[in-house]
């Protein structure tokens, strides 16, 4: 038997080889010319897998957290005000990040499975004027989607900067960065994009770097401080060396490959792919009788799923069982109902058999977990809808 198991979190996801191979090949200089044209390439094509031809692309060594940190540490000064929209665990996590950078940071919380309604933040910016708003495109801890576009309407008439936290989200959900308005998008590259982890990836509109030029004060995080990293990628970007901090250069080179991979099968087929493959699996548990905790399919993301387990399933057990089937599925990870759901990444590089070996494995274990359900009914749902 295959000793490998099929990993299905939301990141780190499976990754192709092609784009493993570079992890294993010898590290070049950072200013030898081959890396510095994959730099450059690397750059050129995050601007057409985010959809911003005019946005500025930045490639820093670090996780998501990173780029959370260095969009809110970039944009904000003391004293100004920040909007929080919160879906989940990454909302969270932002109120407390930007809370170093400035006082007055509000949250507007979304209960779980639901979004904040847009007519909510609308009124929230009549109250204060807001320099930024954060909000997570798809929250990695409740599997919910916000629809970026009315958000990023908003900014534009109430001229607040929008930044998306598209880490589970970029180069799998559909984001037009650009024809849509959003200032700051930013991913990880363990998820989506299909890189092992190391590299924050963040693209910046025009809006928000001359927003970042207008700043006051200096920016109060050395190693995140655009000033250090716009000259690195402007001379990435011209195909010259230079040097702030060392890059990842292997993971650099990963990421050109996986780019590469992205732009071949083309953004469009890649939104559809996806779309189908989060619909087949949420239809699919559907079957089984589970419930999602996003609460409709309008704020249902397809890059992961979140179902609860259904009542007298134990859930530490039920995930051992996929476990010995070969897939690793990952617990819950909003404190107050952890145990009670579990979550499945179904992003990037996941094929059909991907997901039928996944499904195929859950509904399995529920089974020999005492719920009762008719074998192969969640398969075969999954199935009329990856073939339709
Ligand atoms: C994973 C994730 C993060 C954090 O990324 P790290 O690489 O773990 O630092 C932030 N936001 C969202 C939506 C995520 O899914």
């Amino acid at each position: 038997m295959k000793a490998r198991k099929l990993l299905m979190i939301p990141g780190p996801i499976e990754f192709e080889p092609e784009v493993l191979q570079p992890m294993s090949t010898p590290t070049t200089s950072h200013v030898a010319p081959d890396f510095v044209e994959s730099f450059g390439n690397s750059l050129d094509m995050m601007k057409e897998v985010w959809l911003a031809p005019s946005g500025q692309p930045f490639i820093v060594a670090g996780s998501g957290t990173l780029a959370m940190d260095m969009a809110a540490s970039n944009l904000v000064e003391q004293g100004d005000h920040a909007l929080v929209i919160s879906t989940g665990y990454f909302g969270e996590r932002y109120a407390e990040l930007l809370k170093r950078y400035t006082d007055n940071v509000d949250m507007l919380k979304a209960e779980h499975g639901k979004v904040v309604p847009v007519d909510q933040i609308e009124d929230q910016f009549k109250k204060k004027n807001y320099k930024l708003l954060t909000f997570t495109h798809v929250d990695t801890s409740t599997a919910v989607i916000n629809d970026p576009r009315p958000i990023a309407e908003l900014g534009k008439k109430y001229n607040v900067i929008t930044i998306l936290d598209g880490v589970c989200s970029v180069a799998g959900e559909e984001i037009r960065q650009e024809e849509w308005g959003i200032d700051i998008a930013f991913t990880a590259s363990q998820k989506a994009i299909g890189v092992p982890p190391g590299l924050a990836l963040l693209v910046a509109s025009q809006k928000a770097m001359k927003a970042w030029n207008n700043r006051k004060t200096p920016v109060a995080n050395y190693y995140a401080d655009w000033n250090n990293w716009l000259p690195i990628m402007e001379a990435y970007g011209n195909r010259k060396p230079a040097y702030f901090g060392t890059p990842a250069v292997n993971l650099v080179l990963a990421l050109e490959k996986s780019l590469q991979i992205i732009l071949r099968e083309g953004m469009e087929t890649r939104f559809k792919r996806h779309k189908k493959i989060g619909k087949a699996f949420r239809e699919a548990m559907k079957a089984a009788g589970l419930k999602m905790i996003p609460d409709e399919d309008r704020v249902s993301a397809n890059t992961l799923s979140a179902p609860y387990y259904p009542s007298g399933v134990n859930g530490k057990e039920f995930l051992q069982k996929v476990s010995e089937e070969g897939i690793i599925l990952a617990g819950g990870l909003i404190a107050d109902i952890k145990t009670q759901y579990f979550r499945v990444g179904h992003m990037g590089a996941v094929n059909r058999s991907d997901l039928l070996a996944t499904i195929g494995a859950i509904e399995s274990a529920l089974r020999n977990s005492g719920h009762k359900i008719e074998p192969g009914i969640c398969l075969k749902k999954a199935q009329e809808i990856l073939d339709s």
